[in-house]
């Protein structure tokens, strides 16, 4: 993997390019936002970038300095996780020797530690001179998905770079390019929700249950169905399950929405996110207007900007089920 076949993050893909050309990358850094959105894939680009034989600022992916850090087979590069849930001391003194010792085969040692978050105090302690007098030739790179629990003792010694959710349109091109049908790659992009590994990972059955539960769940806002039964389900479930669960649902009933403008507004069908629920859609477009379409899109871009500024998830799954209702003519 080279730069270009990591999607999203081009703002801070480019700084990292630049810095490298330059000979100027900070010697420890800290890469931290949400899962799956290629920090460790960056990681590992700037560790080849610079052994590369090739190049100075990307990785080749045909020198033998790059192909061995492909393979995880290369002395100077070390990938460093938490065995169970934490970071031990005696990994981290490992790090601490190896750091300054000359480089075996490559031109510069680099280590990238994963969950960095999951560092205590102690093995955090360990790695504050390495972290703010690195050698010229070693270069730490720590990675997390929960910047709030680095020690921030660790946060102000490394060069802070924060990665954000791929959008939906990065991930459906990254999907194509790796040889996936167009229909397939928009679905896929929604359910992701700014998380190219779980793209990657789903499994067409899934896939095909999720939008199945989206229309359902779709139909009872419709039909104002159940109501207390939803509110009950999803306001007594802990917020991650909930954000895990109803994210990629709502993400699905707003691409039913979007189909449904489409089809309202007599566009071209070709457009369609959901072409296999196409006759479903257009059996059931005279009971939805197309103002009430853009409606539900808000109610659910207002839950979506609950989950991300933290709001009481109970708040969040009754104002837009009641929203929905309040706003269904069934
Ligand atoms: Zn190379």
């Amino acid at each position: 993997m080279a730069f270009i076949d990591i999607p999203g993050n081009t703002r801070v893909k480019n700084i990292l390019r630049k810095s490298l050309a330059r000979d100027r990358l900070p010697n420890s850094l800290l890469f931290s936002g949400p899962d799956g959105v290629g920090k460790k894939e960056t990681a590992a680009v700037i560790a080849k970038a610079l052994n590369c034989l090739e190049k100075s600022d990307d990785a080749c992916e045909i020198c033998p300095n790059c192909k061995d850090i492909n393979k995880e087979n290369f002395p100077d590069v070390m990938i460093i996780s938490p065995p169970k849930d934490i970071l031990r001391i005696d990994q981290m003194r490992l790090l601490k020797e190896a750091a300054y010792l000359r480089p075996m085969v490559g031109k510069k040692r680099v280590f990238i530690i994963t969950d960095a978050d999951k560092m205590n105090h102690e093995a955090g302690n360990s790695l504050l001179k390495v972290l703010e007098e690195p050698p010229l030739f070693s270069f730490i790179i720590l990675l997390t998905d929960n910047p709030y629990d680095i020690l921030p003792t660790i946060k102000s010694r490394c060069q802070n770079i924060s990665f954000s959710a791929i959008s939906g349109e990065d991930i459906k091109k990254s999907l194509i390019e790796k040889g996936m049908g167009r229909d397939k790659a928009k679905i896929l992009s929604l359910l992701a929700r700014g998380n190219l590994n779980k793209a990657l990972s789903l499994d067409e059955e899934e896939v095909q249950a999720q939008r199945k539960k989206a229309w359902l769940l779709f139909m009872s806002f419709l039909d104002k169905k159940n109501m207390a039964g939803l509110l009950k389900k999803y306001s007594n479930l802990p917020r991650k399950v909930v954000e895990e669960e109803l994210g990629p649902i709502l993400e699905i009933i707003s691409s039913f929405c979007r189909d449904l403008i489409i089809i309202k507004e007599g566009g071209d069908l070709r457009y369609l996110i959901n072409q296999d629920y196409k006759t479903k859609m257009i059996d059931m477009e005279e009971r939805i207007g197309l103002e009430q379409s853009f409606s539900y899109l808000n109610f659910i871009e207002d839950s979506f900007k609950g989950f991300e500024y933290n709001t009481n998830v109970r708040l969040i799954v009754s104002s837009l089920i009641v929203n929905f209702f309040m706003n269904s003519s069934g």
